[in-house]
């Protein structure tokens, strides 16, 4: 067992800290989430109908990919994280790009506490299978989008297609991901996240998978692919 606290796994946190200084670098270990931001982007923006003043909360945003690239199109972001080093080097980036983006070192529960139905979208990617309850953060994001807001969730399947292609081919063959970036057991299966969307004031709307050729070393966008990396759109009930 790690400790956790506030539904943080502080080993988890630990991954991310030793690697934050080189979250910017797009042949680093973060390649991945440099290689499908433009993707997940674009489906964002196409699903929301354009970004441009729309409020944005990115949970668990790390050194700010998402966050950065949705600010470039005309979106207010908030992005929170529970990483330090990962925050830090996403401010020392705004800093460098020009791209203002407002960074927060504060647990999800804690923000929807504190200003609920408050953004017209918020994204968490790639963030819930490093959580020791991933229910507790998506009820969060549902108070925190506005009614009629949408929600954006990204995460890893659990099968044994995921755990070859995201554990054994990215962590030991590719060597993309640093070995013990993923704990496959937390992987989440499109009909668990669903489980935990239900009892909220959230309904999905859409289901995305992302998919990796690795003779071409290139992710697109497919619907009928779920199996690895996946999207879930959720819209929060206009009464609720
Ligand atoms: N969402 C970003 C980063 C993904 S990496 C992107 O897709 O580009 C996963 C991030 O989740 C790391 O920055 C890590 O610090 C953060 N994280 C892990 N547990 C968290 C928690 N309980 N609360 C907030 N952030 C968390």
């Amino acid at each position: 067992m790690t400790a956790t606290t506030h539904n943080v796994d502080h080993a988890e946190i630990s991954k991310f800290e030793e690697l934050a200084s080189r979250w910017w670098d797009p042949h680093s270990e973060f390649k991945t989430l440099h290689d499908i931001n433009p993707l997940r982007l674009d489906y964002i923006e196409r699903s929301v109908g354009g970004l441009a003043d729309r409020t944005i909360l990115d949970v668990g945003c790390g050194g700010g990919i998402l966050s950065e690239s949705m600010a470039l199109l005309g979106a207010r972001v908030t992005g929170i994280d529970m990483g330090a080093m990962p925050l830090r080097v996403a401010e020392l980036h705004t800093l460098e790009s020009g791209v203002e983006v407002e960074y927060r070192h504060i647990p999800v529960e804690t923000l929807a506490d504190e200003q609920p139905a408050s953004f017209d979208v918020v994204t968490c990617m790639e963030m819930l299978e490093h959580v020791p309850d991933p229910s507790s953060v998506i009820e969060a994001c549902s108070r925190l989008v506005r009614p009629g807001g949408k929600v954006f969730f990204s995460t890893l399947n659990r099968n044994s297609k995921s755990f070859l292609m995201a554990v054994i081919g990215a962590e030991y063959i590719m060597r993309m991901l640093p070995r013990g970036t993923h704990d496959y057991s937390r992987f989440i299966r499109p009909s668990e996240l669903d489980s935990w969307i239900r009892p909220t004031a959230l309904r999905t709307v859409d289901l995305m998978g992302m998919t990796y050729n690795p003779f071409t070393q290139s992710y697109r966008l497919d619907p009928h692919n779920l199996d690895v990396n996946y999207l879930v759109t959720c819209v929060r009930d206009p009464d609720a």
